[in-house]
């Protein structure tokens, strides 16, 4: 969400005639597009702030503003306590960027622009500066009515708020014809989506947008398990660019942490609707987030959530320490574990679940999946993608596929992060030269794991 909201301000500018800069000295305008979810990220933001001062000493005509969540959450306090920040800009405001920027150059003002349109999503689908022309982020549903006790969410993004379906469709069916292989839709519980007009649902919409001639992937995120319906369910079943990967966060496996966190599900239910996903959705690969060391978490909450994962044995876990936030309930709650029993909890949390991916990504060896190109590994040696089910495939050997190719491969090694594989073309030549030298010919102890960008499966309490 974070990332496209950085290509709508990008898209805005670039109406306005700005072009990217190489670098901050260079930059006219600087903005920084905030996180505010854990206390490590919002930190981040000021020394970012607190290094550009010096920037801004040496070349006092550049602008500098603060948008994103932290701007939300913080308003007018950032120009109080900052006084070499030039405007502030919520995520409820971005198209007001333009006129922002003419007040700040023309009337000399130090603007901020906070708060919600309570009913509409205001959003210019054109104005988006997109990355890449084969995979696309349309924004469905903004805000979260859900009050979880340790989000900070609900209060800098706003009460849930819905677009049109036939716009969202409009969008992708634009999308695709730009050259869009692959569209993602989002939404902080893109679940709970439902059309103000018509009262269309998801299912509704992965439907309606799966039926777009060309689209070869849909997926969507975030979901929240309580929003997730039968019909839902189905619809993934039904519509074939649906990918058979889902992102559904359990937080917790423990009843007693669950029902702290208001999060509005039980173990049980979520198991339930884990084993109704698989039976409906062959191969579908789960990932998650979990919060470990969140207040009051005994030392057998915490074993309840190890043995959740071993039971669903998810395909990529996103885990984090507990961090307390701004007008959250939890925060209020005395914080009894300490942060190096917290590091330690998440660090047996994530040894277990390397172990489960390790096994997991070893099981598909020898399979063939489809994988859409992406760029270089991490290493620069070999194209390297994403298959259906959001794994980084890396293809060894092949080191010139352009982004946004469609490729089959074979998958010859699985590591805890990503696969390794060939296209079938390779296959095809190295049957016929044994001696090829593009080769993989470690064991497998030694390999090392080649892993690629933030992969599915990584697990880490440093965002
Ligand atoms: N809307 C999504 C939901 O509720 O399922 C999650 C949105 S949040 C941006 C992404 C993840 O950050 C959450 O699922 C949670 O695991 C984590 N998170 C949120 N607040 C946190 C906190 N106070 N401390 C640690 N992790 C947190």
């Amino acid at each position: 969400m974070n990332v496209l909201d950085g290509r709508r301000f990008l898209g805005l500018l670039a109406r306005e005639g700005f072009v990217e800069a190489s670098s901050p000295e260079e930059a006219g305008l600087i903005l920084l597009n905030t996180c505010s979810v854990r206390d490590k990220a919002e930190q981040k933001v000021y020394d970012r702030i607190g290094r550009l001062a010096k920037l801004k000493r040496d070349h006092p005509g550049t602008v500098l503003g603060v948008c994103g969540c932290v701007a939300q959450q913080e308003g007018e306090s950032l120009l109080e306590r900052l006084p070499h920040v030039d405007f502030v800009l919520g995520t409820g405001r971005i198209e007001a960027l333009p006129s922002i920027l003419r007040r700040v150059e023309e009337e000399g003002d130090r603007p901020c622009e906070t708060g919600f349109d309570l009913d509409e999503v205001v959003y210019t689908p054109g104005a988006i500066a997109r990355a890449v022309p084969h995979r696309a982020a349309i924004t469905v549903i903004e805000g979260c009515n859900k009050n979880c006790t340790f989000c900070v969410v609900p209060r800098t993004r706003g009460r849930e708020r819905n677009r049109r379906l036939r716009d969202v469709v409009n969008e992708a069916h634009r999308l695709i014809d730009e050259g869009a292989l692959e569209i993602e839709l989002l939404g902080q519980t893109v679940n709970a989506f439902r059309d103000p007009e018509t009262g269309a649902d998801l299912a509704d919409l992965l439907h309606a947008v799966g039926a777009l001639p060309g689209l070869r992937r849909l997926r969507f995120v975030t979901s929240h398990p309580r929003n997730f319906s039968r019909r839902l369910v189905a619809a993934m079943a039904e519509t074939p660019a649906v990918v058979p990967a889902l992102h559904l966060p359990v937080q917790s496996g423990s009843d007693a942490v669950l029902r702290r966190m208001k999060r509005q599900y039980a173990r049980a239910e979520y198991l339930d609707l884990v084993a109704q996903l698989r039976d409906a959705i062959p191969g579908l690969a789960l990932s998650t987030d979990v919060i470990v060391a969140f207040p009051g978490e005994t030392a057998d909450d915490f074993a309840a959530t190890l043995s959740l994962l071993e039971e669903v044995r998810f395909a990529g876990v996103f885990s984090f320490t507990y961090s307390p936030r701004p007008q959250t309930a939890a925060l209020r709650w005395e914080h009894d574990i300490t942060p190096p029993e917290a590091s330690e909890r998440l660090a047996r949390l994530e040894a277990l679940q390397q172990d489960i991916q390790r096994e997991l990504n070893r099981a598909l060896e020898g399979q063939t999946l489809e994988v859409l190109v992406e760029g270089l590994d991490r290493k620069r040696r070999f194209s390297s993608g994403r298959s259906r089910c959001n794994r980084v495939v890396n293809i060894a050997g092949e080191s010139a596929l352009p982004p946004g190719t469609l490729v089959n491969v074979q998958i010859e090694r699985g590591f805890p992060n990503s696969l390794l594989g060939r296209t079938q073309e390779q296959e095809r030549e190295q049957e016929t030269d044994k001696d090829s030298a593009n080769g993989y010919p470690g064991d497998r102890q030694t390999l090392p794991d080649p892993g690629a960008a933030r992969p599915l499966g990584i697990s880490s309490n440093s965002f």
